[in-house]
C-alpha cells in the first residue's frame, strides 16, 4: 500500500496525532524523546463523503471505505545524520516511506520540553530538512565515487547515473533539498535514487486548542515558508483531535461544532496525505456494498481492475463508465444509462477520480 511518514523533532505531538489518526492507544505518548523506536504503522480510512451519496444512490447495503498507510517515526533530532539517538535508524525508515508528513509543534506549553529549548517550528522544520539534505548528501557522495569510477571503465549505466545525481548533488551542497533540481521527466530515475528531499512533504501545524479553528502566528510563519517552497500546510490540534477520536462516531461533528471546526483536522491531514501521493479514487456500486478504491493519477482502466483483483487485468475486455455527478444527477446506473450518461470504455482509457466503474472481463 502506499504510505506516509509522519517525522518531526521529539514531542512536537506526533504520537498524539498517529494514536488519533489509527485510534490506538497502543503508541503510547509520553513526555520524553526517544519513546517509540520501532515504526509504527496503522491503516487509515479515507474518508470520503461520495461513498454516502452513491451508497443511496444504488441502494447499496454496506459501504467500504479505500485506506491508507501511516507510519509513525519517531526520533528524529538535530545530529540524525551522524547517528545522534539512533538517528542513521530513523532515516532508514524515512527512505521506506512514500511521502513524508512533518509535524510541527507550534503550540506552547510549559509542561512539555522543547528539545531545541522553545517553540519555533520554522527553525524545527530547518533542523530535521537539514539532517534529511546532510543524509542524501552523503549516500549520494559515497555512490557516486562507485559511478565515477565504472564511468571511467566504459559503463554506460554508471555515466547515466552521474548525469542525474550531479545537479542534486550540486543542489544539495548549496544547502537546497535535492527536490528542487528534478527536471521534467526524470521523477522515476530519480526515485530509484530513494533519497529523502525528493518525496513529497506535507506541515502539520499542531497548534494549541484555542488556535484549532484560526491557525495562531507560529502556523502562519509556516504557512510563509510552505508557499515559498510549494509544499502543503494543514492545521491541527493533536489534542483535540485525540478528544475526538475516543468518541462515538456520532458525538464528533457536535463536539467539533461547540469548538468552531468545520471538520476533523485528521480528516484534512489523511486527504492532503492521499493528495501528496497522487492518489486517485474510483467507485464500485452494487447492492452489496459501494466501495472505494484507490489508483495514482494516470492509471489505465486494465490496471485499475488490477486493484480489485489481479485477475481483472488479464481477463479485462472493457468497462462502464459513469462520472461521479453523472450517477448522482441521474439517481443511478440506470438513470445515467437511459441519460446517455454511462460510456463503455477500452483498455486505453485512464481512469478518473470519481469515475464509478464496472468491469467487464474473461475468467
Ligand atoms: P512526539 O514525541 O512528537 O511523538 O510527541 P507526543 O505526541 O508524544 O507528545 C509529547 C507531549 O506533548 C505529550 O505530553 C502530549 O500530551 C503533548 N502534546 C501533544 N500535542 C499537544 C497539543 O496540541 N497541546 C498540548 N498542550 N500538548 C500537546
Amino acid at each position: 500500500g502506499f504510505n506516509n511518514g509522519i517525522v518531526g523533532l521529539p514531542n512536537v505531538g506526533k504520537s498524539t496525532l498517529f494514536n488519533a489518526l489509527t485510534q490506538t492507544a497502543a503508541a503510547q505518548a509520553a513526555n520524553y524523546p526517544f519513546c517509540t523506536i520501532e515504526p509504527n504503522t496503522g491503516r487509515v480510512a479515507v474518508p470520503d463523503q461520495r461513498l454516502d451519496v452513491l451508497a443511496k444512490a444504488g441502494k447499496s447495503q454496506k459501504i467500504v471505505p479505500t485506506s491508507l498507510e501511516f507510519v509513525d517515526i519517531a526520533g528524529l533530532v538535530r545530529g540524525a545524520s551522524k547517528g545522534e539517538g539512533l538517528g542513521n535508524q530513523f532515516l532508514a525508515n524515512i527512505r521506506e516511506v512514500d511521502a513524508i508528513i512533518h509535524v510541527l509543534r507550534c503550540f506552547e506549553d510549559d509542561d512539555v520540553t522543547h528539545v531545541e529549548g522553545g517553540v519555533d517550528p520554522v527553525r524545527d522544520a530547518d533542523i530535521i530538512e537539514t539532517e534529511l539534505m546532510l543524509s542524501d548528501l552523503e549516500s549520494l557522495e559515497r555512490r557516486m565515487a562507485g559511478w565515477e569510477k565504472r564511468a571511467r571503465g566504459g559503463d554506460r549505466d554508471s555515466k547515466a547515473s552521474l548525469e542525474l545525481a550531479a545537479p542534486l548533488v550540486e543542489a544539495l551542497r548549496a544547502g537546497k533539498p535535492a527536490r528542487t533540481a528534478v527536471q521534467p521527466g526524470q521523477e522515476e530515475a530519480v526515485a530509484r535514487l530513494q533519497l529523502l528531499t525528493t518525496k513529497p512533504v506535507l506541515y502539520v501545524c499542531n497548534v494549541d486548542e484555542e488556535s484549532a479553528a484560526t491557525g495562531n502566528a507560529h502556523s502562519e510563519a509556516v504557512r510563509k515558508k510552505a508557499a515559498a517552497e510549494g509544499a502543503g500546510v494543514v492545521v491541527v490540534s493533536a489534542a483535540i483531535e485525540a478528544e475526538v477520536s475516543q468518541l462515538p462516531e456520532g458525538e464528533r461533528a457536535e463536539f467539533l461544532e461547540g469548538l468552531g471546526l468545520a471538520d476533523s483536522g485528521l480528516d484534512r491531514v489523511i486527504k492532503a496525505g492521499y493528495d501528496l501521493l497522487g492518489l486517485r479514487t474510483y467507485f464500485t456500486v452494487g447492492p452489496k456494498e459501494t466501495r472505494a478504491w484507490t489508483i495514482t493519477a494516470g492509471t489505465k482502466a486494465p490496471q485499475a481492475a488490477a486493484v480489485i483483483h489481479n485477475d481483472f487485468e488479464r481477463g479485462f475486455i472493457a468497462c462502464e463508465t459513469v462520472a461521479y455527478d453523472d450517477y448522482v444527477t441521474h439517481g443511478g446506473e440506470a438513470g445515467a444509462r437511459e441519460q446517455g450518461r454511462l460510456r463503455i470504455e477500452g483498455k486505453e482509457y485512464v481512469v478518473q477520480d470519481g469515475d464509478v466503474l464496472l468491469f467487464r472481463f474473461n475468467v
